[in-house]
């Protein structure tokens, strides 16, 4: 199953967004290359998610404030942010250093980092779209932050300067009686709202299997059900990746298995501390009064996204292991939340209930790069509430550091080189 051609081949592991984009710019690059899941393409994390392409979030979850609500979790099964408590050694450093991460300093240290890959993103979506359309609910319709009482709304404020003052990331107050005009869907007794312009959505599973689709047509290979087993080394490099498929050989190997990318760690001698971070989406038929765009509910940690063909509430971020239970209280406090907002509840009909596994760090940066000790493997994970929307510069990362171009961006703050005295 060795394939080769002038510039190389590529075996990319784990056919999410981040595999999907990967698999794009080296392409691109004039790679060869094979893309393997376990399960099916991008069925994973990057089917349910909301779908938003927002390169204002430029705030990491390491906030000062993650810290108090994640203890405020242990004793609240229902809070949105939930931590239950684990033994494992991996699980106790991770949370040990996300604690240490929550900081006002480290917060904005890491948005500083992200700001630079959210708009280079951005700047790849938009250039990905000038290559054709893809069929996939695109709107460059912006996002609302609504909020129901005057204290979220003026405490917003603070943050909304910030955002501008910091990041020039700049909104458009909007007051409450003019948020009903704005989005008449919207319920008339809101206390306000922030709209970002900027900002866009997409049906995340429609997104992939067209970008899929215009990928096979160009001689990317995906094979589905085919898990990675074990990798095979020799003189510092990976040779052989042994799958439930058979032997996949190759010139290099990226490692984009979202939350299982840890399961590698071993094996390429280098520490990938990724937790999942379990978050819930249930989707309906549209409601007769729909939101225009994607909207944020910070009061109740939901975000309801608009496609053509219904309404998305997606929300939580559950630290509880790999769990795949779908409760059903979560997929009534979604509802709940959101309809709360709403001028019309939506009707009756077909819902789709899904959780995903967040790849999360405890920086709150992606992990991209080289691995340390061998010659020829990458890591493209860790991309937690972002990985959409960072998939395009993460894919033109990896295919700049597999051709050893210079970098579109500056590396270092995502590089997995940063965990090296870490012990997981
Ligand atoms: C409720 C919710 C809402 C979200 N909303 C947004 C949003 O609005 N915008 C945004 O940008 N992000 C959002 N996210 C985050 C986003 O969904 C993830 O960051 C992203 O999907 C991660 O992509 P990935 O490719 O790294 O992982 P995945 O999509 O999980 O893909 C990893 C793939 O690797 C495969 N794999 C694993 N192990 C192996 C193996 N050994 N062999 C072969 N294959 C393997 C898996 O089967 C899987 O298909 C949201 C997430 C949730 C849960």
């Amino acid at each position: 199953m060795s394939r080769n051609n002038a510039n190389g081949s590529v075996v990319i592991i784990g056919a999410g967004i981040i595999g999907i984009a990967c698999a794009h710019y080296l392409a691109q690059a004039g790679r060869q290359v094979t893309v393997l899941d376990r399960g099916t393409i991008a069925g994973a994390c990057s089917h349910g998610n909301c779908g938003h392409i927002i390169p204002s979030h430029v705030l990491p979850l390491n906030a000062p404030a993650a810290l108090k609500t994640a203890m405020l979790s242990l004793f609240n099964p229902k809070a949105s942010f939930r931590v239950k408590p684990q033994l494992r050694p991996s699980f106790i450093n991770w949370m040990m250093q996300f604690a240490m991460h929550c900081t006002q300093r480290r917060m904005l240290d890491g948005a500083a980092h992200l700001k630079s890959i959210l708009d280079s993103s951005f700047k790849e979506f938009e250039a990905l779209n000038e290559q054709g359309t893809l069929d996939c609910d695109w709107r460059h319709s912006g996002l609302l932050y609504a909020f129901k009482s005057k204290r979220g709304f003026e405490d917003f404020a603070k943050t909304d300067a910030m955002l501008a003052r910091q990041f020039g990331v700049r909104a458009q107050r909007i007051e409450g009686d003019a948020l009903s005009t704005f989005d008449p869907a919207l319920k008339p007794d809101l206390a306000g709202g922030y709209f970002y312009e900027q900002d866009a959505l997409t049906r995340p599973d429609r997104f992939a299997a067209a970008w899929v689709q215009r990928l096979r047509d160009t001689g990317v290979e995906f094979v589905e059900h085919c898990e990675a087993q074990s990798l095979e080394k020799t003189d510092g490099k990976i040779t052989r990746v042994t799958t439930s498929k058979g032997v996949y050989g190759a010139d290099d190997i990226v490692i984009a298995a979202g939350a299982l990318s840890g399961g590698f760690a071993k094996e390429l001698a280098c520490s990938i501390p990724v937790l999942p971070g379990k978050g819930y989406s249930l989707t309906v038929p549209r409601p007769a009064q729909c939101p225009k765009t994607s909207v944020i509910l910070p009061e109740r940690n939901v975000a309801i996204t608009p496609f053509s063909d219904g309404l998305r509430f997606g929300s939580m971020m559950e630290f509880v292991g790999f769990d795949n239970s779908l409760p059903q209280h979560r997929m009534r406090q979604l509802e709940e939340s959101g309809t709360a907002y709403l001028r019309t509840a939506p009707p009756d009909g077909a819902r789709e209930e899904w959780f995903g596994w967040r790849p999360m760090t405890w920086d709150s940066l992606p992990i991209i790069g080289p691995v340390p000790k061998l010659n020829n493997a990458f890591i493209a994970t860790g991309h937690g509430m972002l990985g959409l929307m960072l998939a395009p510069a993460t894919g033109r990362l990896i295919a700049e550091m597999l051709d050893k171009r210079p970098v579109h961006i500056p590396d270092a703050p995502f590089s997995p080189a940063r965990f090296n005295n870490s012990f997981i």
